[in-house]
């Protein structure tokens, strides 16, 4: 199996909702993937392009619990 490739530091991803880490790229024989570095249980999105815009619309927290410090920063 190849090693979860790091996402740069420079685009926006969502932490995991499960257990908060940054998520990674895995390649499997049908294309990419992006996934939870714990558990691919957690969350990993369908094979293909990478698709960090699915991997955020999942893991993004209700607005209703935006205690987030990471959201609040100005851009
Ligand atoms: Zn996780």
């Amino acid at each position: 199996m190849a090693e979860p490739i790091q996402i740069q530091p420079n685009i926006h991803c969502e932490p995991c909702k499960e257990c908060g880490a940054r998520p990674v790229i895995a390649q499997n024989r049908k294309g990419f993937m992006v996934t939870c570095p714990t558990s691919k249980k957690h969350y990993a999105t369908a094979p293909g392009l990478v698709n960090i815009d699915e991997w955020n619309r999942f893991n993004k927290k209700s607005p209703l619990l935006t205690s987030n410090p990471y959201n609040s920063k100005a851009s």
